[in-house]
């Protein structure tokens, strides 16, 4: 299955060509001014200060930290620069110098405990670090680490302190791995996801596209995603490259839940905005009319179509375009999307140079229209794989290079795609990940806990929570809320377990993998879909 439309123009992929080059390339074709002229609004605006940044400041910070970088914190094109920050306004601006250095990005969320993100340290194999006050503890000792809410951090974005780049100075290759994000993939515990510079410029050149119409200045984006998470790396950098201003949730002013994000949309008068299925089920119970907003980019998880319809009652005038994405292909943006017409309950359609197949799972067979099977995609946006794990590659990439996705899909007559359920082993509590492999070790590392599995259990609001499945040891006492404390005590509070099942006993293969569908059926778990 291929996009109805033409293929979007890419630059070729030998070029030498950095994705902030490409993005500032872009941003000077951007202004509806006069061609070369950046801009007049802000690039990035404070939901809870209103403190703003305009785009000749962004353009200068990133030139005079990318300089500062090298000349001052030596960090040079290759080096994995790990970042553990809460939403903040110079977050992208690191991004951006990073990147242009040919540095590679790594954020993690920074509720992380020391253990989970020590972790993911070692995965990515990061030499340097990115933290606030209150992260830097949780980062491995002697790894160096720059404090982002410092004055040193501070005095390395401003004008004349370091050798400020030109951001073509560093050559840096489209094949070269941009950023390392992390996923559990279709199995086991969390791997390093490798995306090159490749993958955002055909995403950014994918939203460029479809927005070529002349833009107004004044075009708002509210980002609600957290900068870490795919979505919210992706929609920050997007928003600079396409001259937008983006208001950013602040660690301040996301602590004031989905009332804070409304607010702000309706003060800032925002255009776009981007949000996860729980947050649109929420929207629906404020009061703001949020007049100037035109389109909502919903999408990591699936929403259900009550909600769907109840959000359309309620904000007529509002575009709810789903997108269909994963870590592995970029996030959740340019891959599946209603952008051009949407489809209650659909996903979107396959975008402009994605090719998608749906094939039976189990032999691999290419099944048609209408028939259901696992979804697997190729494209410019995939990652060129987990890093350091070849078993795991092997798994994923089948010999003609399809990405297995994991996820059982069909696609109707008219293109769109429907996510029926996840074969894979994943669950999403709030669109975040949770891998159940790595909460199985936790729990099977507890006195009294004979053997453990873990599960998707079907929430509301949450979309999926993780429930646990414990058979204890004949004659323990221990109680549901016990084990749910223990592991409450080693992991971020978004991968708790919120409900235990005690169990005679899990189910497994000869080889001991856990059946989780018979596990499923057991408890009669109904599909994502359904939810
Ligand atoms: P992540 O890598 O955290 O972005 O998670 C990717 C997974 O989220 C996909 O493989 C799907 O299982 C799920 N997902 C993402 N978008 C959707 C959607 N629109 N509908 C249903 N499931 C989705």
């Amino acid at each position: 299955f291929r996009s109805l439309r033409p293929p979007v123009p890419l630059p070729p992929p030998d070029a030498p060509l950095s994705f902030p080059a490409f993005a500032f390339s872009l941003l000077h074709q951007s202004s509806s001014r006069a061609p070369r002229l950046l801009p007049a609004g802000p690039a990035l605006l404070d939901a809870a200060t209103g403190e703003a940044v305009s785009f000749p400041a962004f353009l200068s910070r990133v030139r005079a930290l990318a300089g500062a970088l090298r000349s001052r914190v030596r960090v040079y094109r290759g080096d994995v620069a790990f970042v553990l920050s809460p939403t903040r306004l110079d977050v992208p601006v690191l991004y951006f110098a990073l990147l242009s250095i040919g540095a590679v990005v790594s954020p993690a969320n920074p509720a992380l405990t020391a253990d989970e993100v020590s972790r993911l340290v070692s995965l990515s194999g990061a030499c340097v670090a990115f933290a606030v006050s209150s992260t830097a503890a949780k980062l491995p000792a002697g790894l160096p680490t720059v404090l982002v809410d410092s004055p040193d951090f501070l005095s390395l974005l401003e004008d004349g302190q370091g050798e400020e780049l030109a951001l073509d100075t560093v050559v840096v290759r489209q094949s070269e791995t941009a950023v390392i994000q992390y996923s559990s993939g279709t199995t086991g515990r969390v791997k390093a996801v490798a995306l090159p510079h490749r993958s955002f410029i055909a995403m950014v050149a994918g939203f460029h596209a479809l927005q070529a119409k002349p833009r107004k200045d004044h075009e708002r984006t509210l980002l609600g995603a957290p900068m870490f998470h795919s979505m919210g790396f992706f929609f920050a950098m997007k928003g600079v490259a396409l001259g937008e201003t983006t208001v950013v949730m602040t660690d301040a002013a996301a602590r004031a839940g989905i009332r804070g994000l409304v607010e702000a949309a309706e003060r800032y008068a925002v255009t776009e905005m981007t949000a996860s299925p729980p947050v649109v089920m929420g929207m629906t119970k404020e009061t703001c009319p949020l007049t100037a907003l035109q389109r909502i980019f919903c999408g990591g998880a699936p929403l259900p179509t009550a909600a769907h319809d109840r959000f359309r009652r309620r904000f007529p005038h509002v575009d709810l375009c789903m997108g269909y994405g994963l870590t592995e292909g970029g996030g959740v943006s340019r891959m599946i999307s209603s952008d051009e017409c949407s489809h209650t309950g659909s996903a979107g359609r396959v975008t402009e140079n994605v090719e998608a197949r749906i094939v039976d799972h189990i032999t691999g067979e290419p099944l048609s229209v209408g028939q259901q099977g696992e979804l697997r995609v190729r494209g410019p946006s995939i990652m060129t794989g987990y890093v350091g794990d070849d078993e795991a590659n092997a798994a994923t990439f089948d010999s003609e290079g399809w990405m297995k996705t994991g996820d059982l899909c069909y696609i109707d007559q008219d293109g769109f795609v429907f996510v029926v359920d996840r074969l894979k082993e994943l669950i999403k509590y709030k669109a975040y990940q949770v891998a159940p492999a790595e909460l199985e070790l936790v729990l099977q590392s507890l006195p009294e806990i004979v053997d453990a599995a873990v599960m998707p259990y079907p929430h509301e609001e949450a979309g999926q929570i993780p429930m646990a499945l414990v058979v204890k040891q004949s004659g323990s006492k221990l109680t549901e809320a016990e084990i749910m404390d223990s592991v409450a005590k080693q992991v971020a509070p978004y991968k708790k377990i919120r409900k235990v099942v005690f169990v005679d006993s899990i189910p497994k293969s000869l080889t001991g993998k856990i059946l989780r569908r018979e596990l499923a059926n057991q408890i009669h778990l109904c599909p994502v879909s359904r939810l």
